[in-house]
């Protein structure tokens, strides 16, 4: 929008009844665009108004996962998201041609962000989820410019290292004085579909350490919210644009999720 002034950020105005949950992580592949997709279809499928931004400008996968194909239109100088069961979604792949990579900087990304929050049509949500890119790169900082409200979700797998990289990026809450909401453990463990045992694919204890490791840094209590096992229902869902917390919502990852969309 050429010469005119930036829109306000809504969700950042004092009086917004609109709950924004950062979704971070430390390195990518945990699950995290998983995690974000099925708690925003998990609270839509109970009633409340969703939206989510897919921040994680040079991983995006939102859409797909959440079924969302449609474009955005543009509305008077307003832009209209596209949405798919029941979630609002916009995401920077709806504005590169075909499966072009981006390759912005810095400042274009904020830039990015800032337009998906003021200048993208989103109507009263009651929530707001924002999935990240991984690492505590510019987004991060962006983020609590733009919505100093937003709570981090920091998601982990069980392992430590994978533990380790996601209490750092967590602990940038610290810097920027953001709450941190909780912690989710996923891909924690295998259900052996022959017996009852449980394989512990990545280890355990990822999500306790991240959580204790939060709680000491901020100085305030960081919960592990839950834990998700790994699916093949949750992998094919995503792959489907089908989230698994519709489809199949008592799985072991569905019933897990949905337990965690009513923590929030
Ligand atoms: P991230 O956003 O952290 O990069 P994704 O959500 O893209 O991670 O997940 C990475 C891959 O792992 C995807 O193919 C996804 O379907 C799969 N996946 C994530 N969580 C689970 C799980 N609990 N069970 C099975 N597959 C999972």
């Amino acid at each position: 929008r050429g010469g005119t002034a930036e829109r306000e950020v809504p969700f950042a105005q004092p009086g917004s009844l609109t709950r924004v949950y950062a979704v971070a992580s430390g390195k990518g592949g945990v699950g995290k665009s998983s995690v974000t997709v099925n708690l925003a279809a998990a609270m839509a499928a109970d009633g409340l108004k969703v939206g989510v931004v897919d921040a994680d400008i040079y991983g995006h996968s939102v859409p797909r996962m959440l079924g969302a194909y449609g474009k955005p239109t543009q509305v008077e100088n307003m832009i209209m998201p596209p949405s798919a069961n029941g979630v609002k979604v916009i995401s920077i792949g709806m504005f590169t041609p075909g499966n072009a990579p981006v390759v912005w900087r810095g400042p274009m990304l904020h830039r990015a962000l800032q337009q998906f929050l003021a200048d993208v049509y989103w109507g009263d949500l009651d929530v707001l989820l924002l999935d990240l890119p991984p690492g505590t790169g510019d987004i991060a900082i962006s983020v609590a410019q733009l919505v100093p409200n937003a709570e981090i979700l920091v998601v982990t797998t069980p392992q430590q290292a994978a533990a380790e990289v996601a209490e750092r990026a967590g602990s940038i809450a610290v810097q920027t004085h953001q709450k941190i909401v909780g912690v989710v453990e996923n891909m924690s463990g295998l259900p052996c579909p022959h017996c009852d045992e449980m394989v512990d694919v990545f280890g355990t204890g990822g999500g306790e350490r991240v959580a204790e490791g939060l709680t000491k840094t901020t100085g305030t209590q960081v919960p592990v919210l839950g834990a998700i096992p790994i699916d093949v229902r949750l992998r094919e869902g995503g792959d489907e644009g089908k989230p698994v917390v519709l489809t199949d919502p008592d799985s072991p990852a569905g019933s897990a999720i949905r337990t965690i969309a009513g923590k929030l």
